[in-house]
């Protein structure tokens, strides 16, 4: 797992970079300035949130308690966050 480089000066964004740029639309480079585009390519990006239903079939099947499921539930999204920088691709602006 890598967090992403940027598309045109090839300087690889820090953990904490990445992760600031993720909520926003256009992210700059603080390299050189130039704007990235979120890439969305993998297919298994959305895996720790399909792990929620099966989180709770075997939780049910377990007749574990509604606190614990909803704990494991909310580890789960907030492991989903933090993976996000690793998954990050970045692409150029669109020519127009
Ligand atoms: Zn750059």
């Amino acid at each position: 797992m890598q967090t992403p480089s940027c598309k045109y000066c090839e300087a690889q964004w820090s953990y904490g970079e990445t992760f600031k740029n993720i909520f926003k639309p256009r992210m700059i480079c603080s390299h050189c300035g130039e704007e990235n585009y979120y890439q969305s390519n993998s297919k298994n990006s959305w895996i720790t949130l399909f792990g929620i239903p099966i989180v709770l079939i075997v939780a049910l099947l377990l007749d574990l308690s509604t606190s614990l499921i909803i704990l494991i539930s909310i580890i789960l999204v907030i492991v989903h966050i933090a993976l996000f920088p690793y998954r990050t691709q970045l692409k150029k602006k669109e020519k127009k």
